[in-house]
């Protein structure tokens, strides 16, 4: 083996280490949230489910949704149980280590692994010979060798094999068959989906008490697909929804129609983005300290624009001047220093070259620039509106800012900071590294020096920003940054949710940094993606995965004075990539769901329009949106392949938005070119054309 090829190899085996680390710690979040909170607690099923990984039960393309509450779909149009509802069974089966267990609809496998690994003798029938084959080679690689796997009608039983102390089925039929019932142990339990519709029934526990005598349980309404044979649905008429793509609409038609005639009857249609009427519409929540703009997706023209025009009329006409994005800090301070008509810094570098630069790098945000700074061009240096940065993806040239800064104000200082951030910058463009190692290690192997410069500089605020208030501002949120930062990259290997969290925490700090740095009269426009801004929790990810978000920080803290306003779309195209710092298309943003709250609003028929979401505001709206539903959100990332999955959310829209703006059809961002050779040229500065 050539040096390459190995350090191939051996850069393969870290991503796989890596891969194995992150779905552990997913899969150790699965157990608390999805399976310990609703009171899963038999020890050997925990153990079970805790050992299966679940990723290499899933087609490649969904691996990272193995820890997802939910099923997903697998081959032959079937589906693999969600997590929770596979314990459920096991839990309630009573499964032991030397059980005899037949399951019936064996599928991708994973329920029969971990019945396995419980201890139990597992025989488990399925009747897609192509989900058999791919479940036997599954068990093989794994090593789970107490499974005995055979194609074929699982309604009738294991005749042979019987009799069992254990019988799960996996999908459901419209009675439970007596010949399976005479196949289990005096004492045996027998846990099955029955309804007399396919695709939901209650999950139905026997417990064998005597010769022809069984104790029967309700577990609850559940929804599998249909069990297909002798004893439970015929071949013919069997329709085999997935849940996992079913849009659990059951809105009857004269909700819906009620539904539409409220937002019709709410919506305030908008003109166009240069009419100052557009920004005019939005007057009624301007009395707020703090407004959060959304967004559905992070490259679509229109919810710049309108961004742009709602926020033009909040600093013209209502005293805001705090314009706060979800972009990384020292990207913004160049776009602020611009707009509030400072000099560039010495080799200053055009901002946004980080990946996703479409996000900012567009012609829409240069077109509000450009007016933020001639609007601020007439007016006093104090009152001018500024320009900032929210997010933390700045690791390496924030440290840079706070060691620059002190070096002007403190060179001994500096010199003090320079060795402590010296335990990080190893990692400082490659952070994920460091979480990684630091997880490794078992604890925080920089915490202390990042928490120390932030404590030190901020300890001699009052000397330091004597000199230069703005600059000693910078230093100090480029400095509680890479604190942030820090804990940020090692949470990630803990599970999604404290990552993001910490990141929306860091929002909100730095958003209450800014109001109260710009005084008492301070009022932000906060702009972010809908999945921040929108109060999470009223949504997927306050529910089933813990996540907050700065929408929610926002309410809880200012109450009345914060107003989020969500975005929303049904279809056009979308600036975005396929993967994460793969190359900008242009991409098509398939028609929303039937039974989305994106389909209502195109149903209502606006081109483009306002809806006040907040209650007793416009009729009853507020109550009747007020069910449950599908909400698409887009990042930077669209897979238009697995959209469902990847974009859609249950959410409940007029409890995260006080106020939705909605443009039926969109188009993509209008990005611009990467910055041109010549740089530091001022009048290119910041976008450096
Ligand atoms: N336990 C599986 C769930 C698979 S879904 C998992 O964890 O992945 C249910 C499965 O039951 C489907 O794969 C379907 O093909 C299968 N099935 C439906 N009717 C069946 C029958 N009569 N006999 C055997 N398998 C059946």
């Amino acid at each position: 083996m050539n040096d390459r090829a190995r350090s191939g190899a051996a850069f393969a085996a870290a991503i796989h280490d890596e891969d194995a680390a992150k779905f552990a710690a997913l899969r150790e979040n699965m157990i608390e949230r999805q399976l310990v909170r609703r009171g899963i607690d038999d020890p050997g099923v925990l153990m079970a489910m805790r050992s299966v990984p679940r990723e290499e039960f899933v087609r490649a393309n969904l691996r990272e949704f193995a820890y997802e509450d939910a099923p997903l779909p697998i081959e032959a149009g079937q589906t693999i149980s969600q997590p929770y509802i596979v314990a459920l069974m096991a839990q309630a089966a009573r499964i032991r280590a030397g059980d005899r267990v037949l399951e019936i609809g064996a599928g991708s496998g994973y329920a029969a692994a971990v019945i396995a690994a419980i201890g139990a003798q597992v025989f488990a029938i399925e009747r897609h010979a192509e989900l058999a084959e791919l479940a036997r080679d599954r068990f093989a690689r794994l090593g789970y060798a107490n499974i005995e796997l055979r194609v074929g009608d699982g309604s009738v039983g294991w005749p042979e094999a019987a009799p069992f102390d254990v019988i799960l089925a996996a999908a459901g039929g419209p009675s439970v068959p007596a010949l399976l019932l005479r196949q289990l142990v005096t004492g045996g339990r027998l846990v099955m989906p029955v309804g007399d519709t396919q695709g939901s029934q209650r999950l139905l526990k026997l417990t064998a008490t005597g010769q022809d005598n069984y104790e029967s349980e309700d577990l609850g309404p559940v929804a599998f697909v249909p069990l297909i044979g002798k004893h439970g649905w015929s071949t013919s008429d069997a329709r085999t929804p997935s849940p996992a793509l079913d849009d659990g609409n059951d809105t009857d038609d004269h909700d819906e129609a009620s539904i539409l005639a409220s937002i019709r009857e709410a919506a305030v249609p908008l003109p166009e983005f240069d009419d100052p009427a557009f920004g005019r519409a939005f007057d009624d929540f301007a009395a707020a300290r703090v407004i959060l703009l959304g967004e559905a997706s992070h490259g679509t023209s229109e919810f710049y624009l309108a961004r742009a025009a709602i926020t033009r009329r909040l600093i013209e006409a209502h005293g805001f001047n705090i314009v706060a994005v979800e972009a990384d800090w020292p990207d913004a301070a160049a776009i602020d220093r611009h707009v509030r008509l400072k000099p560039a810094r010495d080799d200053e570098a055009p901002a946004f070259q980080r990946f996703p630069t479409w996000m900012w790098r567009n012609a829409e945000v240069a077109g509000f620039v450009e007016w933020l700074r001639r609007h601020n061009s007439g007016r006093d240096p104090a009152l001018r509106a500024g320009f900032y940065g929210l997010d933390l993806y700045s690791l390496n040239r924030s440290i840079r800012a706070v060691i620059d800064y002190l070096e002007g104000v403190d060179p001994e200082a500096a010199r003090i900071a320079r060795h402590r951030y010296g335990c990080l910058t190893p990692w400082a463009k490659a952070p994920a590294e460091y979480g990684h190692l630091a997880l490794n290690a078992g604890y925080g192997m920089c915490e202390r020096q990042v928490t120390d410069t932030l404590r030190a500089l901020l300890e001699r605020r009052l000397e330091y920003a004597a000199h230069d208030g703005e600059s000693f501002l910078d230093a100090a949120q480029n400095a509680r940054l890479v604190r942030n930062a820090e804990a940020y990259y090692r949470a990630m290997y803990y599970g999604t949710a404290e990552s993001w969290n910490l990141r929306d925490t860091h929002m909100f700090e730095t958003l209450q940094q800014l109001l109260a740095a710009r005084g008492t009269d301070a009022k932000a426009v906060v702009w972010a993606h809908n999945s921040h801004i929108g109060d999470a929790r009223h949504t997927e990810m306050g529910w089933t995965r813990g996540e907050l978000n700065i929408g929610q920080l926002c309410r809880e803290h200012f109450g009345e004075q914060a107003v989020s306003i969500g975005f929303g779309t049904h279809a056009g195209t979308v600036a975005a990539a396929d993967d994460w710092d793969a190359p900008m298309q242009v991409m098509q943003v398939q028609p929303s769901l039937t039974g989305s709250y994106e389909r209502l609003f195109h149903d209502a028929g606006h081109a483009r329009c306002l809806c006040d979401l907040r209650a007793g505001r416009t009729g009853r709206l507020h109550e009747r949106l007020a069910r449950s539903r599908l909400e698409r959100f887009i990042g930077v990332i669209y897979r238009p392949d697995s959209e469902r999955l990847s974009h859609y959310a249950e959410a409940v829209l007029p409890r995260q938005f006080d106020a939705l703006v909605w443009f039926d059809v969109t188009r993509a961002v209008d990005a611009l070119p990467a910055p041109g050779r010549s740089g530091g040229v001022p009048d290119t500065w910041p976008f450096g054309l």
